[in-house]
């Protein structure tokens, strides 16, 4: 019992390590690991080289159905639906593996990263409790987020409908499906 509560306590900090260099919001931290808050706040002036910012965490949903935020939601909500059903992860490692995916992607074509990790944990469990939802795009077929019971039939999504206003090509080439 002891070497496989040491094994779980270096995984843990493992993780918040991770989470830290990703840039996620102490929070966070506290929510997935069972390590002390003294600890976590250690643990992220060491990694992160200041103290964790104060303040609330984004708790609305509104966020993730404005324009180009919700095309990077979508995106990252995707690569997460996609390796759920591949690989078997606990739930944090789910969200860190798809978050660097999404990362990758975005910067790959040259993009601003939209979605902090913070915001991408909190998308997850908008999800998981049905406060946030996917829908299918009946234009283009790609799966987007949406509040739930979304007619599907008449949903379009932002990259076949953009606001007049986005203009063209800033986030050209992202495709969700
Ligand atoms: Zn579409």
């Amino acid at each position: 019992m002891r070497t496989k509560s040491i094994l779980s306590e270096a995984k843990q900090i493992e993780r918040a390590v991770t989470l830290i260099q990703l840039g996620a919001r102490l929070q966070v931290l506290e929510s997935e690991t069972d390590l002390s808050y003294e600890r976590l706040l250690r643990l992220y002036k060491e990694v992160a080289g200041k103290s964790p910012s104060k303040g609330q965490l984004p708790f609305s949903t509104d966020w993730f159905m404005t324009w180009q935020p919700n095309i990077h939601a979508s995106l990252f909500l995707n690569i997460h639906e996609y390796l759920n059903k591949a690989v078997e992860l606990d739930d944090i490692d789910l969200v860190i593996k798809a978050y660097r995916l999404y990362l990758e992607q975005v910067r790959s074509q040259g993009l601003e990263p939209q979605l902090s990790i913070t915001r991408a944990w909190r998308l997850v469990k908008f999800i998981d409790n049905g406060m946030l939802s996917m829908t299918r795009c009946s234009k283009c077929g790609g799966h987007f987020v949406t509040h739930p019971h979304e007619i599907a039939k008449h949903f379009v999504c932002g990259l076949c409908n953009p606001p007049a206003r986005a203009g063209k090509g800033k986030s050209g080439g992202l495709q969700v499906h």
